[in-house]
């Protein structure tokens, strides 16, 4: 009998663990003493043992069979589960901002200040009716995709976009949301935000060209689109210069009536390092989870916030349905069904490097015309990683920023793990506590 490869203990408290394997779907609350039998320090029980082999974590198979299992159920995955298309449309390159962290600022000065137009717009729709048949969700994407100069642009995306049956996201500085939520509300339309603090931090983050703080602005457009009936997703990017700056935003999220409000949603995110971009507060993943965990002691509140922490998700529906949700063969969605148009006739499918030839996957105007870097990107999963293929938390991870690999390796087949075990190991025993705190303290 081996212990199983997609196993992984965690530890809840000081004698309960609770115990995954990825490729059963099996989630145990087990304690130390069941460890100790895995780890052969113990003679096995029978009972124990009937259950860890029952629920997977004893297994016949050796990990060469049990990564051919798990390459049997992405198959079956795959085939069950037709692509998902989200589709971005760069509006523009330009923004009003200049965020210090922005991770497009580099691209911004080597674009021009161009505003995508009518025939580049009815040439995007003309292909995505053909490519795409789960007409799932527009994103108006930028730069900035909310400037005035953009009213038209942003007008017929949403009423094409809607006759073909899709849903929008926009993705703003929320500086002029306020303006725009009229021509939103016909629509189903969600936007995302950004708040880096209370204001005094924020407006030091996120201000304009002339210097001037950007807060007042962001929060009435919120409150503006909520009134509108309209979703919001509020993100707070966290580095080193505001990395305490969470149980405020919480308490201001509060005193606003946001934080159960049921069309809000929050999360961090931590700022990550662009090459070429020189911004130095940056600190690592790991440190910022950490940070965040460790202040839910003094402010419960945190515990609404999601993390953006790929594999987390899955583990909310674990502690909310009882379930494990779909794996994660891969680890973007730049490896699934992304597209990006830039308003110079260009597609990406990584949303974070557009406007960058190396992540640039072809051309759509005036004709389609894919490159060979496309199927890579596509064809990237934890099968054409060699190191993933073996690793323990491949169906959470996915194998790391396909961009990332690129950059550091030169291809798209090397894994980018971050410190993935130590992360994992934080945050999920902390959605744990928060999911069950909920269902005490409702
Ligand atoms: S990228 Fe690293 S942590 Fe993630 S699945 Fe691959 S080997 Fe594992
Ligand atoms: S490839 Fe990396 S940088 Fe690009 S969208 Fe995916 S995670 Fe982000």
């Amino acid at each position: 009998m081996n212990v199983s490869v997609y196993s992984i203990p965690l530890q809840l408290d000081e004698n309960t663990y609770l115990l995954i394997n990825s490729r059963t779907g099996a989630l145990d609350l087990v304690d130390e003493e069941v460890l100790r039998v895995l780890r052969n320090e113990i003679p096995p029980d029978e009972t124990i043992l009937d259950t860890l082999t029952e629920r997977g974590h004893l297994t016949e198979l050796t990990p060469y069979q049990e990564s051919e299992c798990i390459k049997t159920m992405y198959d079956t995955y795959v085939q069950g589960h037709p692509v998902l298309h989200q589709h971005f449309i760069v509006l523009t390159y330009e923004c009003n901002l200049q965020c210090p962290y922005c991770y497009l600022s580099d691209i911004q000065s080597k674009r021009e200040s161009t505003v995508i137009d009518g025939p580049h717009i009815d040439t995007i729709f003309s292909i995505i009716a053909r490519l795409d048949e789960s007409r799932y969700r527009i994103i108006l994407y930028g730069g900035e995709p909310l400037l005035r100069k953009n009213r038209d642009a942003v007008k017929k995306i949403l009423e094409t976009g809607d006759d073909l049956g899709y849903s929008f996201l926009v993705l703003t500085n929320g500086v002029l949301l306020r303006d725009f939520v009229e021509d939103f509300q016909p629509y189903e339309v969600a936007v995302q935000t950004t708040i880096d603090g209370p204001q005094q931090i924020h407006d030091k983050r996120r201000f304009k060209k002339n210097g001037s703080g950007t807060f007042s602005e962001i929060i009435e457009g919120i409150d503006a689109a909520l009134e509108a009936g309209l979703t919001c997703l509020l993100r707070t990017n966290i580095d080193a210069d505001n990395l305490s700056v969470l149980p405020e935003v919480v308490q201001l999220y509060h005193e606003k009536g946001w934080l159960h409000h049921p069309k809000v949603s929050m999360h961090v995110s931590p700022v990550f390092k662009k090459p070429g971009i020189q911004y130095t507060p940056i600190v690592p993943r790991s440190t910022v989870y950490d940070t965040v965990i460790a202040q839910t002691q003094k402010s419960p509140d945190i515990m609404h916030v999601s993390f953006d922490l790929k594999g987390a998700e899955l583990f909310e529906q674990v502690f909310e349905k009882g379930e494990l949700g779909p794996p994660r063969f891969w680890y973007c969605d730049a490896q699934s069904g992304t597209f990006v148009f830039d308003p110079f006739g260009d597609i990406y499918v990584c949303t974070e490097h557009v406007g960058e030839e190396q992540a640039r996957v072809g051309r759509y105007y005036p004709d389609l015309v894919w490159n060979d870097m496309y199927s890579e990107w596509r064809n990237r999963t934890i099968f054409t990683i060699p190191e993933c293929r073996t690793c323990k938390y491949a169906l959470f991870c996915g194998g790391g920023c396909g961009y990332e690999a690129l950059t550091r390796f030169g291809t798209l087949c090397r894994p980018v793990c971050y410190n993935y075990e130590e992360v994992f190991s934080s945050v999920v025993p902390h959605l744990y506590r928060a999911v069950k705190k909920s269902h005490v303290d409702p």
